[in-house]
């Protein structure tokens, strides 16, 4: 490993001030990824600025939702009573993601800024757009079986690894962040971006901005809700395909949906034309099944992914059955 600066702030604006100046270095929160990516030479800092002693783990209602600190681990997240109560979509998929262990390390922000888990993107003989600009892509003409199947390029067709971002996403999050500059917000929708002629950045934060905080809005999803991930074996494996779906039903009539995809694109996929299909229809799997035709609209797969295109409409169907009630 090479040899970096580690230094351990007590303040959001001392964090902030370390890398105003380093276009290399990194924020370290629960290092579930970020170290290993720096064990394999896949990021090779000169700087780690630990945040971990920042006053950033709340939990709280607010008047509009609720408001998640980011440094407050999944487990935490998954397991608070706010959270279960309030966005129990949320809870499932930050528990379908890794393993017990990793869910007690890893933090909401963290999860947020996890990097693809392509194999060449972590083999550092091979050419990688995200690692190195402009090296080409070894997934386009490689083994591309856990590859996107909507808004890839041939500059990257990796994916978002992340469940709990597939949940966010369909709950209409907002991401706090920090920086010189002052503070903003970024809708969800816009923090994780498509590969574009940048597939090497992942999102829209601005070099040395800090994520502080992720609210949610109050909404009536909170009771027909389901996470379903489709993966090689049952425990601590990356989605080959996610559907996250939300329903508000009154009298059988579909008053609102939240739909959302995981496993098919380099980020949390919404799906907004099938909510709005959905809306104000009655449940039944008639409708369910024109949903989930009219989500694959523009998908297109590769060599080894093909499957993704009955296994991603399929999943969506199953997601808002088992939301709805009518599958078990
Ligand atoms: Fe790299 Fe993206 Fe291609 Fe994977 S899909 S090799 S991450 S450029």
């Amino acid at each position: 490993m090479n040899q970096f600066q580690y230094s351990r702030p007590a303040e959001i604006a001392s964090a902030i001030k370390l890398l105003a100046k380093d276009s290399n270095g990194h924020f370290l929160a629960g290092g579930t990824n970020l170290v290993d990516l720096m064990k394999m030479g896949v990021v090779v800092t000169n700087k780690l600025v630990d945040i971990n002693h920042l006053p950033l783990k709340q939990i709280q209602k607010t008047p509009t939702g609720i408001t998640i600190g980011a440094l407050a681990t999944n487990s935490e997240v998954a397991d608070s009573a706010i959270v279960k109560e309030n966005f129990p979509l949320l809870s499932l998929a930050i528990n379908a993601g890794a393993s017990p262990q990793l869910r007690n390390m890893a933090t909401t922000g963290g999860n947020l800024m996890q990097r693809t888990r392509c194999p060449y993107f972590f083999d550092i003989t091979a050419p990688c757009n995200k690692r190195v600009p402009g090296s080409g892509c070894s997934a386009l003409q490689g083994y591309n079986r856990m590859h996107a199947i909507f808004g890839a390029n041939d500059q990257c067709i990796a994916v978002n690894p992340s469940d709990m971002n597939v949940a966010l996403t369909a709950l209409d999050a907002t991401v706090h962040v920090s920086g010189v500059k002052g503070e903003r917000k970024i809708k969800f929708a816009d923090f994780h971006r498509l590969p574009g002629d940048h597939p090497e950045l992942d999102n829209t934060l601005q070099k040395g901005e800090l994520i502080t905080a992720v609210d949610i809005p109050a909404s009536p999803f909170n009771k027909n809700v389901y996470y379903l991930k489709i993966r090689d074996r049952t425990s601590y494996a990356f989605a080959l395909v996610s559907a996250a779906a939300a329903l508000h039903i009154e009298n059988n009539t579909i008053k609102g949906v939240r739909l959302a995809m995981g496993g098919v694109a380099h980020k949390p996929w919404r799906l907004t034309a099938a909510e709005t299909f959905l809306t104000g229809k009655p449940v039944n799997e008639d409708n369910f099944k024109q949903a989930a035709q009219i989500a694959m609209q523009g998908a297109k797969a590769y060599e080894y992914n093909k499957f993704k295109l009955k296994l991603a409409p399929n999943a969506v169907i199953q997601a808002l059955k088992m939301a709805s009630g009518i599958a078990s």
